[in-house]
């Protein structure tokens, strides 16, 4: 059985279990199962041999999981979008997808309800199953494509290493769907009949109602971002008392702080926690570790941990030499996870992915070393950043503002503290001013930047300048502009 037939098969097994609930609606395994097959047969009857991605832009709602299950059922993979995307990043993402439909809520229930058939053209091994956007270094969003064979190897993974309950756990649901955590509770919930709560913008912006939600939500297995866990530790009555059933925390995408792994493991004693580490590129996770007592006592930074079974980490230096452990350079992944490349961006893709032992392999941009057989995440090479679990370029930033028509010039730099970046802030030079305050200006550009970007990758603060300052060689001096932050 492949996953998308491990996924249907427990419509029959258990056709009334819940396979998703959000924002109080319900999505049976029985209905997930009929609704993508007609949706699969909606899709091929109107596009025939046409095998464009099919584009999904909602939020959270089941309808959601019905298309994507009903693209790659019709042989199509799918473009999970949010509605939070300002519309100009969605045409982007559209245009680079070349979509065929955009499907939203109210067109999958209409779509899935038309016929009852059963389609006959899944996706398969090396085809694309989803294609995800991320943030791009000159402002243009890149998809990364990533095949039913890299999904695959990473469930397999997941369900060995964790053991999940068949039919027996609840996973949170925290990140949207359009980012590639969220593909880690979505089919690791799928594949063993689970089920997947997940948290709405509403909940999110609610904090009594999000605890009253989470109490009531029975959830085994948590995943989330490390932020998201640290901003529940703030309320005290998060603790196994509101969540009695957690058997685990399973993390990723930046960096969980030993505190936050500390206060975990005291609050819920009979909860393990995992740290996971990998880049959407290499889907979603390449290593893994348990974080124990003794581990949060030993490691400061904690480890990422060691690569899963058929995935090889290695660590390379400027001349794409392999490195002895203890030593520090950048993570190379491979293993059939990793990605066959970004959608339509050849030149950014032979940057990025190249061959290695008959394997693809991606280089991560990303500062490492071993060090007791454990891989140690040591920050970025370029100008990628993570805010609030968030990966984005400071380039992209730019590059939107720098598309402005006030905007002459613009430099985007994270605003830290401990060492983790808490917020953005722009320094800009303007093309024209009229007279009015630095507040208005400031305020001015940020909504104008909100048509263009998500709101998480919008700049808090802004800085006038006349000039940026500049180094020996002529380059903007962004050392000692983070200095002035
Ligand atoms: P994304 O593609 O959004 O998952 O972002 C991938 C990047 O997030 C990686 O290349 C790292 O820079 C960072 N990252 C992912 N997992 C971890 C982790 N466990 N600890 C620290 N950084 C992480």
């Amino acid at each position: 059985m492949n996953l998308i037939e491990r996924i249907d098969h427990w419509a029959v097994v258990a056709p009334e279990a819940i396979a998703h609930i959000s924002d109080g609606r319900t999505l049976t395994y029985w209905e997930l199962r009929s609704r993508s097959n007609a949706l699969a047969c909606y899709l091929t009857q109107r596009f025939g041999d046409d095998r464009r991605p099919i584009a999904v832009l909602g939020h959270r709602e089941p309808e959601m999981l019905v298309a994507f299950l009903g693209s790659v059922k019709s042989g199509r993979p799918y473009v999970p979008l949010d509605t939070a995307l300002p519309q100009q990043r969605i045409d982007k993402i559209l245009a680079t997808s070349r979509a065929a439909l955009v499907l939203t809520p109210k067109d999958i229930l209409e779509f899935s309800a038309l016929q009852v058939c059963s389609p006959a053209a899944a996706v398969r091994g090396d085809e694309p199953f989803y294609i995800l956007f991320t943030s791009g270094s000159t402002g243009e969003p890149k998809g990364v494509i990533i095949t039913l064979a890299c999904l695959e190897h990473f469930i397999a993974w997941m369900l060995a290493e964790q053991r999940f309950t068949e039919l027996g756990e609840v996973f949170l649901n925290q990140a949207p769907f359009s980012f590639d955590l969220s593909v880690m509770d979505l089919y690791c919930c799928l594949a063993t009949a689970g089920s997947l709560f997940s948290i709405s913008r509403d909940l999110l912006e609610n904090p009594k109602k999000l605890y009253r939600a989470l109490a009531s939500s029975g959830v085994t297995t948590w995943v989330s971002t490390p932020s998201f866990a640290q901003m529940c530790l703030v309320e005290e009555r998060f603790s196994e008392a509101m969540l009695p059933r957690v058997r685990r925390f399973l993390f990723c995408g930046e960096t969980l702080a030993p505190q936050t792994a500390a206060q975990l493991l005291k609050r819920f004693p009979r909860a393990e926690v995992w740290n996971t580490y990998g880049p959407t590129e290499a889907t979603v996770a390449t290593t893994s570790i348990r974080i124990d007592a003794g581990i949060v006592e030993r490691y400061s930074p904690l480890p990422v941990g060691r690569p899963m079974p058929g995935s090889e980490i290695f660590i390379v230096n400027g001349n794409r030499e392999v490195l002895a452990a203890n030593q520090r350079g950048e993570i190379i992944i491979t293993g059939p996870n990793v990605s066959p490349g970004y959608l339509a961006r050849p030149d950014l893709t032979a940057n990025a992915f190249f061959q290695h032992a008959g394997h693809r392999a991606y280089r991560t941009g990303d500062f490492g070393r071993f060090r007791d057989d454990v891989l140690f995440f040591e920050g970025r090479m370029d100008e990628q950043i993570k805010v609030t679990g968030y990966r984005i370029e400071l380039g992209d930033v730019e590059a939107n503002l720098r598309a402005l028509p006030t905007v002459r010039d613009a430099v985007v730099l994270p605003v830290t503290k401990k060492g983790a970046a808490q917020s953005l802030a722009a320094f800009v030079l303007l093309a024209e001013r009229h007279e009015t305050s630095d507040f208005n200006v400031a305020h001015k550009l940020r909504t104008q930047l909100g048509e263009r970007l998500p709101a998480y990758m919008l700049p808090r603060k802004f800085v006038f300048l006349d000039a940026f300052p500049m180094t020996a060689n002529g380059k903007v001096d962004r050392a000692s502009l983070a200095k002035s932050l």
